[in-house]
């Protein structure tokens, strides 16, 4: 039996349902603050990621689906949606719009990860990112709609942690201090962080083995090392947060996957959610454009897991489909009347559905009933009956009498 691969899922329709209502949310959050939906190419080419990305995350390093395209280029599924946003930026000038430019999206991403709750190989994110703005007042407003469309959702058990990264300049000689601190206690760290001392120490700060925690609780803190206009910024943030009721926590070790971070960094995790707590995140991405050939822009942007949110939303109430009419037959002769009568129902505005499956008439009625049809029509050879399924009444019609009898029905209800 031919499954669906490893890591994959099907949104079946109970679902579907929850899924568009998250994307309502987003639409209507997104869109009030003046951010339009953008869409991308599943795929890239390889590089945007290896360079917009970087080289020494665990995206590049261990989660990309790269594949040859049979003429010699390599593409990538792509396992993120910031670099290509800022490809699609660049590549249709609109650094000529009116700045910044704010695209939000629902798309789905690949990552080669071992699979598990919360956690898949196609997942889903939505997103939302503000390109040509380095005011502390954009990252504010990226922080708050995402608290917002969170809260909108339900989510349970929200967190919010924040940092900042500072200037890539600052972060290279924290870097250089950091590295140093770790080889002075190389003894007490785990394998894994000793072998990335050199190309990446900050992931430190994310080990969970006791050795390395103990190291790290005594190490240097990028927080404490920002210029002043980068902690000038960060602060301007936090009043932001502060003004707009916003709880966070500081966490000057919240270092994220992702290599191209500038100062604000931030993070929504749910306690609903077991080991992949990891709702969203996000920040600010002002050297992301150059690493892409595109004009020095300063951009800010987040991404959230439409998997984890709905996990961690619990129950979402959704409408159930209203039924108007279902359409039955008497017999087997009237099958041109009654799929005419659907589809004119249809066209009249109706949610019109057809018998198609030959069931007896009394299997059709509780079909009907099943699926909460307002109105069942019998279709026979001699006339229709309609039948209100709430108050029982029958009525005899001629089939052209049939939808304007439920119109009118529809109106005084
Ligand atoms: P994690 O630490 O859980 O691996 P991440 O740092 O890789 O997360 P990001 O790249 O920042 O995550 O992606 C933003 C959000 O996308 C995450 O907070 C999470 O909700 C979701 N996400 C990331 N990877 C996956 C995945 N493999 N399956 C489902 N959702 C994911
Ligand atoms: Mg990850």
């Amino acid at each position: 039996m031919i499954q669906a691969p490893k890591g994959t899922f099907d949104v079946l329709p109970d679902d579907a349902v929850r899924r568009e209502r998250l994307e309502r949310e987003a639409a209507r959050v997104l869109g009030a603050a003046g951010y339009r939906r953008i869409e991308t190419p599943a795929f890239e080419a390889t590089e945007l990621f290896t360079r917009g990305v970087g080289e020494a995350t665990d995206i590049v390093q261990k989660e990309m689906y790269t594949f040859d395209d049979g003429g010699g280029r390599s593409l990538t599924l792509r396992p993120e949606g910031t670099a290509p946003v800022c490809r699609a930026y660049i590549e249709h000038g609109m650094h000529k719009l009116p700045q910044p430019v704010k695209l939000w999206y629902l798309s789905s991403f690949f990552r080669a990860e071992a699979p598990q709750r919360g956690r898949y190989r196609q997942f889903w994110q939505v997103g939302a990112e503000a390109i040509g703005s380095a005011s502390p007042e954009t990252d504010a407003e990226l922080i708050v709609l995402l608290a917002e469309l969170l809260e909108a959702l339900g989510v349970r058990g929200v967190k919010l942690t924040i940092s900042s990264l500072g200037s890539p300049e600052t972060r290279a000689e924290y870097r250089d201090e950091l590295r140093g601190y770790l080889r002075d206690h190389e003894q007490q760290l785990s394998p894994e962080v000793r072998g990335r001392i050199d190309l990446n120490p900050l992931r430190a700060f994310d080990a969970s083995d006791r050795g390395t925690r103990e190291v790290m609780r005594d190490a240097p803190k990028l927080l404490d090392r920002l210029a002043p206009e980068d902690a000038e910024h960060f602060a301007q943030v936090r009043a932001l947060l502060d003004d707009a009721g916003i709880h966070y926590e500081l966490d000057p070790a919240l270092v994220r996957g992702l290599d191209y971070y500038t100062r604000t960094l931030f993070e929504f995790s749910s306690d609903a959610l077991g080991a992949q707590s990891g709702v969203g995140g996000g920040g600010r991405y002002d050297r992301l454009m150059e690493l892409l050939d595109g004009p020095r822009t300063p951009g800010c942007g987040w991404a959230a897991g439409v998997e984890r949110i709905l996990l961690s939303a619990g129950e979402l109430p959704v409408q159930a489909d209203v039924v108007d009419l279902f359409v039955s037959l008497a017999s087997d002769d009237v099958g041109r009347t009654a799929f005419s009568l659907a589809l004119q129902a249809r066209r009249a505005g109706l949610n019109a559905q057809l018998e198609l499956a030959g069931r007896s008439l009394r299997g059709q009625l509780r079909h009907a009933d099943r699926i909460g049809a307002r109105y069942v029509a019998i279709v026979g050879e001699e006339g229709t009956s309609l039948k209100n399924m709430e108050t029982g009444e029958q009525l005899e019609l001629s089939p052209n009498e049939v939808i304007p009898t439920i119109l009118r029905g529809s109106r005084l209800s």
